[in-house]
């Protein structure tokens, strides 16, 4: 359940070997697909995670908070979508700590977890996690839904690659394109649940893979 690197630090991939299974969404919120996929999600009673660019949530604050008032977990994705494996110590600490508050005085939920965008770790990220508390979450699978192969390929994707205990990577948003367009996404994600639940599978909120849940 947890990869240990003693460089880059632990990071969580997946979850018990059950039936449960973990949606997250990456890179929103985004002010069409995020509305969107939280109907579907409310109208299936099913729990997600949201890792947020802390720059998105400055623009569409009244998405932000939606998401965490119905009780989505949020994550820290980083404030500019950077890419880690470039960023000094210093890059590293404004970026985390400036999400981290932004989404703290948004949503008024304090977050506990970080993603990092394209999986990317730094020797340097392991020693700020440590100091915020934060757990580090990467996952079981993509599929490539950013690309936008179709609604029917993307929720044919996850249907052919599930498993126990799988961290499931979809994107609400764009990294860097706060107007980019993940509607694909949004619109698979009813026959992703149809398909996850009839063969057996049930949706679990990832804050039960949260190593520090104090
Ligand atoms: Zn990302």
């Amino acid at each position: 359940m947890m990869g240990m690197d003693l460089i880059f630090g632990p990071s969580v991939e997946r979850g018990p070997r059950d039936n449960r299974i973990y949606l997250t969404f990456d890179d929103g919120p985004n002010k069409r697909a995020t509305p969107a996929i939280l109907e579907t999600l409310a109208g299936s009673r099913v729990p997600a995670a949201f890792f947020m660019v802390g720059d998105h949530v400055r623009r569409f604050p009244t998405l932000a908070r939606r998401v965490a008032g119905e009780g989505h977990l949020v994550g820290n994705h980083t404030y500019n979508h950077v890419k880690l494996h470039f960023a000094g110590p210093e890059r590293i600490r404004i970026q985390l700590k400036k999400t981290h508050e932004t989404i703290e005085s948004i949503t008024g939920v304090t977050p506990r977890s970080f993603r990092a965008p394209h999986g990317y770790r730094s020797p340097f990220l392991i020693s700020r996690i440590l100091e915020m508390r934060y757990t580090v979450f990467g996952w079981t699978f993509g599929v490539f839904d950013t690309a936008k192969p179709g609604v029917e390929e993307i929720r044919r994707r996850v249907r052919k690659r599930l498993r126990p205990g799988a961290i499931v990577l979809l994107h609400d948003g764009d990294g860097y394109d706060p107007e980019g367009d993940r509607m694909q996404t949004a619109d698979a994600l009813p026959g992703i649940i149809e398909d996850a639940r009839s063969a057996g599978y049930e949706f679990a909120p990832l804050s039960e893979l949260l190593r520090n849940r104090s």
